[in-house]
């Protein structure tokens, strides 16, 4: 246990190579994987009390390994997208934990850890600079990201949210005035949502993620929580209101801050700009 390093900032140093954990002699090839401890933006509130997550602030999470490489390798994994999930599973200590039940900021910054503790901080894509709109090379520092634990909704805030005892929140829609209380978005209802962008897609249907979206986030409207009555509320509701709701849903969802400010290479201009997921997360260019 010892050897463990424990830290609570999520990705915010290299991990330990494993030829430096290991004593310098006798040689012997037994060696114990080192885990870390994630710092949850949630910090482990909106998980209900059955929950294992339930007020937990850290998780325990073992280094990636070797054999942890071969899941992201697998083709009937990758094929299925279950590589990311099953990754996540075999590295997170405790196993009541389900990928798939956490909170969406949770589980990035799990998977910014465990990328971190696989492959280093250092994540080099190609982005496309908006001001000259050249392609050029940028390396992110992974181990730079800041955890934003969303604001807190019994704060004064602009938005007006407030919290309930539910783990769900409640937003004042400007048009209509209507009350609508909603809770935050999970790793299952991310896999929902891009499954059905991708048939919306295959049907060359126009894409209906932000009304799907609130479709799935929204629990209650005025005190009406028949799902096909809210649905039919979401498809009319006016536009000011969608996008007031959307709001209130972006302020207090707690997250990893992917935003880092790149200067361009070509010709110099500094933008804002969010960390890409892309295959080279997890599939680093050697
Ligand atoms: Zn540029």
């Amino acid at each position: 246990m010892s050897r463990n390093k424990q830290r609570t900032t999520a990705a915010a140093s290299a991990p330990t190579p494993a030829m430096e954990a290991a004593p310098a002699q006798p040689a012997t090839l037994s060696y114990v994987t080192p885990t870390e401890f994630v710092e949850l933006p949630s910090r482990g509130q909106f998980y209900s009390p059955e929950h294992p997550l339930h007020n937990k602030e850290v998780v325990e999470m073992r280094y990636m390994t070797a054999r942890d490489e071969d899941i992201l390798t697998s083709r009937s994994l990758l094929k299925n997208g279950l590589a990311i999930e099953r990754l996540l599973e075999n590295l997170i200590v405790d196993s009541e934990v389900q990928p798939n039940n956490l909170l969406i900021g949770d589980k990035n910054a799990l998977l910014v850890a465990a990328r971190v503790s696989g492959y280093g901080e250092n994540y080099n894509v190609t982005i496309k600079c908006p001001s000259c709109n050249t392609n050029v090379a940028h390396d992110f520092d992974l181990s730079a990201l800041s955890v934003n634990h969303g604001v807190q909704p019994d704060e004064d805030n602009a938005s007006g949210v407030h919290k309930t005892d539910r783990g769900t929140f409640i937003a004042e829609l400007p048009r209509t005035k209507f009350s609508v209380e909603f809770r935050l978005l999970t790793g299952e209802d991310e896999i929902y949502l891009s499954k059905a962008s991708a048939q919306l897609a295959k049907l060359n249907l126009p894409d209906a993620g932000a009304t799907n979206l609130l479709k799935r986030l929204v629990v209650e409207v005025n005190g009406v929580n028949t799902p096909s009555e809210i649905h039919n509320f979401i498809d009319n509701m006016p536009a000011q209101d969608a996008r007031h709701l959307r709001a209130c849903v972006q302020v207090v969802t707690p997250n990893l801050d992917m935003t880092q400010s790149i200067e361009c290479s070509s010709c110099g201009a500094v933008t804002e700009m969010e960390v890409p997921f892309t295959s080279e997360f997890f599939w680093p260019k050697q």
